[in-house]
């Protein structure tokens, strides 16, 4: 027997329909890239992303055409999230930092029929301008900006939305239909798109605000400082509303000074974003002591593991608290987070402070496993490594535009690449990528444990350990640091810093010295380029 309760289908369009219905009041601010500020509110959003669905019709975008973006944290932005997918169509987000083969090869994956282009993002489109996918019917421009000449027309966004009706009639879609297309930045290999559907968008955002994970409520005011076009900015365009917070759109200018007026102008209560960002914004706080938050905001950090220093800097000397995630493109991307549990309630501060480096439990809607080499589960020891594999329902099934890949097992779950530690109380504790580990004898070696070890050295600015080929044991650790400004450290008294530390088998064989690492586009670490760089380096 069924049950007799009434069945809708989640769709991205409800969320916008609900907060312009019922958070009429909530503030929504944006910058562009030429610091200009615009105010909005969520029915002038829907209103206006009702006059751009209209537009893309006219342009011939059909239910299922990928209509890309190449822009920033911004209201335009935010209509074409919720005109493109609510019309049926599939928003594709680029990200404009990779290289122009990787914009040009994701663009004719995704065979895109349209391309929005903010403005100040006119050179990118300049470099791939002759490798355009043979879908494309026509580019659109945010703001002002003259496009370079291309074969298929090019208009602005005013044009297109201006004179159109601001009612539009969001179809009702199957839920499973697909809302939008993001594609891994590459870090491990070849970008690969994650097809996200209306329904895993919409749990998503539905467990992205809950008390442990984002805690978004109708009084907050929300920064997404990751960008849009990663991963959704974890879900925030569709969260916010759907609490009915307020939204601020901070535009590409995220230095620490221009993040800090938005912090204090705009009453931001509630941001995330990576890492780097946050530790910019620790420095810059430091280095005059009147600079503070009148109404400390509570921060997510993701993306890459953050020092606890940070962490702890953070909350003890500027209230701020800030809650550590782990997510991937492939998990829409919230996969588990770090917050207290029956078991942690009464921790101290410190105490708790030191276990937020890891990353978490999985909250309801996925689930994860811990497997060995030998497909065994690993102990819950806090010592054993295995890889996580996530199942739930946001979590991708496949590949867009790949028969098969090897992430997917047999038995319904995703293989994340990440090696990770599982401690009694269910905690992940992300200890490399497996691409990353080092097999030494068939033993892993932690880089990330090293690198963070090397980064306590007073001379080490940056540090990277990375697999080199050594006759007798297959693998064995590299170290590359870049020293500090003005230091010139010596081999020697860096790998001191191992000294009773770790097992003296996981010491690095080598230290070089380089003036920079590479960085893949979303910020991280790009080890696979480093491999490459030292692949044929001979160990001493
Ligand atoms: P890419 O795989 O191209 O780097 P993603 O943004 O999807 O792009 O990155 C997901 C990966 O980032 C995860 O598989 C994990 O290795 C890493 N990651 C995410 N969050 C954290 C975190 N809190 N700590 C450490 N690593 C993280």
């Amino acid at each position: 027997m069924h049950g007799l309760m009434q069945e809708h289908p989640l769709l991205v369009s409800s969320i916008l329909r609900h907060a312009a219905r019922h958070h009429r009041g909530a503030r929504l601010a944006s910058l562009d890239a030429s610091g200009r500020m615009t105010r909005s509110s969520y029915p002038e959003v829907a209103a206006r992303a009702a006059q751009l669905a209209h537009g893309l019709a006219r342009l011939g975008v059909r239910r299922t055409d990928r209509v890309a973006t190449l822009a920033w944290n911004t209201l335009p932005h935010l209509e074409l999230y919720y005109a493109v997918s609510g019309s049926g169509a599939v928003l594709h987000t680029v990200n404009p930092r990779l290289f122009p083969e990787q914009i040009a090869f994701i663009l004719n994956d995704a065979q895109d029929t349209a391309l929005f282009v903010d403005a100040s993002l006119l050179p990118v489109l300049e470099k791939i301008a002759d490798r355009l996918p043979p879908s494309l019917r026509a580019v659109v421009v945010l703001g002002a900006g003259q496009a370079p000449a291309l074969s298929v027309p090019v208009l602005s966004y005013d044009q297109l939305i201006g004179g159109e009706d601001s009612d539009y009639d969001w179809p009702a879609l199957d839920e499973r239909a697909a809302s939008s297309l993001c594609y891994t930045s590459g870090t491990t290999g070849e970008p690969k798109g994650v097809l996200y559907s209306h329904r895993s968008t919409v749990l998503h955002a539905m467990a992205a605000i809950q008390p442990d994970v984002f805690a978004l409520r109708a009084l907050d005011t929300v920064m997404p400082v990751v960008p849009m076009f990663h991963v959704n900015a974890w879900g925030l365009p569709y969260a916010a509303p759907m609490a009915g917070s307020g939204l601020v759109l901070p535009g590409p200018k995220l230095d620490p000074a221009s993040l800090h007026t938005l912090f204090e102008g705009e009453g931001v209560t509630f941001s995330a974003g990576v890492p780097t960002l946050w530790t910019a914004l620790l420095q810059w706080l430091q280095a005059e002591p009147h600079r503070r938050f009148a109404h400390p905001p509570r921060l997510v950090v993701g993306g890459t593991a953050l020092p606890v220093a940070v962490t702890e800097a953070f909350l003890k000397q500027y209230g701020v608290s800030i809650l550590h995630a782990w997510g991937m493109t492939e998990i829409s991307p919230l996969g588990s987070t770090n917050s207290r549990k029956a078991e942690t309630a009464h921790w101290s501060e410190d105490e708790f402070l030191r276990y937020s480096r890891k990353q978490g439990r999985p909250h309801f809607g996925v689930d994860y496993r811990v497997l060995d080499d030998a497909g065994q589960p690993i102990a819950q020891d806090d010592k054993a490594f295995g890889e996580l594999q996530v199942q739930g329902h946001w979590v991708a099934s496949g590949y867009f535009n790949r028969a098969h890949d090897h992430a997917f097992t047999e038995d319904g779950w995703m293989r994340t690449g990440d090696v990770v530690t599982l401690d009694p109380l269910g905690a992940i504790e992300i200890v490399d990528r497996a691409k990353d580990v080092i097999k030494s004898g068939g033993e892993w070696i932690s880089s990330i444990a090293l690198e963070n070890l090397a980064l306590k050295h007073p001379d080490v600015a940056q540090a990277a350990v990375i697999a080199v080929h050594h006759p007798k044991w297959d693998e064995r650790p590299l170290l590359l640091v870049v020293p500090k400004p003005g230091t010139t450290p010596c081999a020697k008294s860096i790998l001191g810093i191992y000294e009773g530390q770790v097992a003296k088998w996981w010491v690095p064989d080598a230290v070089e010295f380089v003036e920079s690492l590479p960085m893949t586009a979303t910020g991280k670490p790009w080890k696979a380029e480093m491999k490459k760089q030292w692949q044929s380096y001979s160990l001493p």
